[in-house]
């Protein structure tokens, strides 16, 4: 990936952030304590004010660099969260990776994201997103970015019936029932985005 295409990534992972930050914080209403539009979007907005800085650097070190911009400027759970991901993928994704090298990349960087939020798949959160979209990246193929892309949006949506047992949500017990994850959805957004610079 060049330069320019890197700075196409960041600038779309930070604007569709930016753009669905009201959603993200009417679904943290119903079931959190409202903030993840904020949170989010305030990672976004220091991402893009370090924009040029991001786009020169080699892609691990471009993702490591975000993952700690995101550590510190973003509150609540996500931040540590989303921060561990992309710096866990900087330091286990080689310069050009293959398919495969991707694949393991992003599998380490979920694990190390369940690690420190003591979390699993099943639980109603972004890892009900993350999970999925790396099983269906792993199973390979044809249209695999566009298949990704479905998953991650349908494994969002899937959160819609789960019962929250992470996060502050899991405060509501059953009552988490029949909101979407806050987490999910904005994993499902950004993978989405992810996916539409792939494609391009
Ligand atoms: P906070 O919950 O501290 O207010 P945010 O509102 O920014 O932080 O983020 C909430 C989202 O973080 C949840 O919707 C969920 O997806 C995710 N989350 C919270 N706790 C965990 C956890 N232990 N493991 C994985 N994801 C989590
Ligand atoms: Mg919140």
């Amino acid at each position: 990936m060049d330069s320019s295409a890197q700075r196409r990534l960041i600038e779309e992972v930070a604007n569709v952030v930016i753009s669905h930050a009201d959603e993200l914080t009417t679904l943290d209403q119903a079931i959190g304590d409202g903030d993840h539009g904020l949170n989010m979007k305030r990672g976004a907005l220091a991402i893009l004010e370090r924009l040029d800085d991001l786009a020169a650097k080699p892609l691990p070190d471009a993702l490591k660099a975000a993952g700690q911009t995101l550590v510190m400027k973003v509150g609540g759970a996500s931040g540590p969260l989303y921060g561990t991901l992309l710096m866990t993928l900087g330091k286990d994704l080689p310069m050009a990776p293959s398919r495969d090298e991707l694949v393991r990349a992003v599998g380490l960087a979920v694990a190390a994201v369940k690690k420190i939020g003591r979390s699993d798949v099943g639980q109603k959160t972004m890892l009900d997103v993350l999970g999925p979209v790396h099983e269906e990246l792993a199973s390979g193929g044809s249209g695999l970015v566009d298949r990704v892309r479905q998953r991650g949006a349908a494994a969002a949506d899937a959160t819609v019936p789960m019962k929250a047992i992470k996060g502050r949500a899991s405060f509501l017990g059953e009552r988490s029932i029949g909101h979407m994850d806050p987490g999910a959805r904005s994993a499902s957004l950004m993978i989405a985005a992810v996916c539409t610079v792939m494609e391009d």
